[in-house]
């Protein structure tokens, strides 16, 4: 039933490592192999061996409008037959600079890179460069990329494949980069106290959305904001996954919360490689050429990156997002009551258009609460999902998305193949 998809993995694995681009695509701790996929239509995925799957990874998050949206490829292929990529300014560029800043409250100005590590990365050199500062504070289990300084307990991939940090990365890299436990703003003012007139910045998942979903408490983006102004540091938020999907603002509108940098990716792309990292103008003007910092891309600002992003942007500014919030919440809701009617233990919190399946009882406010999860009982549930056509996330410590394009019968469908999991 999988055989090109097993077939096309074992040439993979000769010639790619593990087989995959990029590591929790593998299945690995799921004890699966990975689908190859030919094509995606709406809120479906179609693999090599004719299987099709309501998809709930949705490339990880960019594709909230679904796959092959017709505005999103009519611009693509508009802009394909211009040329690909010139190496100088183009006007897409300026049409979706404005549309990022108009639809983020706190950015007046934004740079556009190829993703969501780029424009971290960036983000936090900007930081450093502005506060003449080294040390950053970020929290365990939020992941914000692979560049170095942010490979200390991260998660998504990290957290899957249970790798503290990794090898390659030295010490001293990650030396400056301080660690708190998410939702806990003792720690954070601990270390403020312990590194006083050392720390560049704060950086934070305003919602964590790679240690499975685990939603703020009341006050903790607050409490962040007011740390860091007493403080003379920067709040960046990575809103990566966030951007354009908690609200078309991200989480800064939801929660209203001003930071004073914002990193985007996934949707501002609409599925095409494209990473941003913006805020108040008087630290962006440090960025070369206007400043002194320096960054740069052969790529960046790509003409097709850019049209995808904008038809992607300005489409969703007609869509509803709160009756796609209350459809995710009702379906959540119904997931999580079949699940429990097996007497698995099994929390499924929801935000926006996003969900997670955890099999614990534990109250989920950080890393360590997430891991309580029982990784076995995951993939009993993930193997006979995808066995019935449902397409999850291969690990509890990534959440599940929704997109504007799934039907009331994708929601029936997948909780009648939950009805049907035995534990
Ligand atoms: C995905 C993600 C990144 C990294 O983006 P890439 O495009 O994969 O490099 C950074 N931060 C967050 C919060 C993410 O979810």
């Amino acid at each position: 039933m999988e055989d090109r998809s097993i077939e096309l993995f074992a040439r993979a694995r000769k010639v790619i490592p593990g087989g995959v681009n990029s590591p929790v695509r593998a299945c690995h701790n799921v004890q699966s192999s990975p689908l190859f996929i030919q094509r995606g239509c709406a809120s479906h995925l179609f693999d090599v061996d004719g299987g099709e799957y309501i998809d709930f990874v949705l490339s990880w998050g960019p594709m909230i409008l679904g796959h092959s949206d017709p505005d999103v490829t009519a611009a693509i292929t508009c802009a394909a037959a211009c040329g690909t990529s010139y190496g100088a300014p183009c006007e897409a560029e300026v049409e979706l600079a404005c549309e990022v800043v108009k639809a983020m409250p706190s950015l007046e100005m934004v740079r556009m890179v190829n993703s969501g590590t780029e424009a971290t990365m960036s983000a936090l050199r900007l930081a450093r460069a502005c506060t003449k500062r080294d040390k950053v504070i970020k929290f365990i289990g939020c992941y914000h990329g692979h560049a170095d300084p942010f490979l200390a307990a991260a998660g998504s991939g990290l957290a899957t494949f249970s790798i503290p940090g990794t090898p390659g990365v030295p010490a001293h890299v990650v030396g400056d980069t301080l660690l708190a436990a998410y939702n806990d703003l003792e720690q954070v003012k601990a270390i403020f106290q312990r590194f006083p007139q050392e720390i560049a910045c704060v950086i934070v998942e305003p919602v964590a959305c790679n240690m499975g979903l685990v939603l703020p408490e009341e006050g903790f983006l607050a409490g962040l904001r007011e740390l860091t102004r007493a403080h003379g540091a920067l709040l960046i938020f990575d809103e990566v996954i966030t951007g354009f999907r908690c609200a078309l603002g991200g989480a800064q509108s939801r929660f209203g919360i001003d930071p004073d940098l914002t990193t985007m990716g996934k949707i501002i792309g609409g599925g095409l490689p494209v990473g941003a990292f913006g805020g108040k103008r008087c630290y962006m003007e440090h960025i070369a050429p206007e400043g002194e910092v320096y960054q740069a891309g052969t790529l960046s600002g790509n003409p097709l990156a850019m049209a995808a992003g904008l038809a992607t942007l300005r489409k969703l500014q007609n869509q509803d997002y709160a009756a796609l919030e209350r459809r995710t919440q009702n379906f959540a809701r119904e997931l999580a009551s079949i699940l429990a009617s097996k007497q698995v233990p099994v929390q499924v919190p929801t935000l926006a258009s996003m969900f997670s399946v955890f099999f614990t009882a534990e109250p989920l406010k950080d890393f360590a609460s997430v891991k309580t999860a029982d990784q076995a009982l995951f993939t009993t549930f993930y193997k006979q999902m995808r066995a019935q056509g449902i397409y999850l996330a291969p690990s509890s410590f990534e959440t599940g998305m929704v997109s504007f394009v799934h039907s009331d019968e994708d929601f029936a469908r997948t909780l009648e193949a939950a009805t049907k999991v035995h534990f």
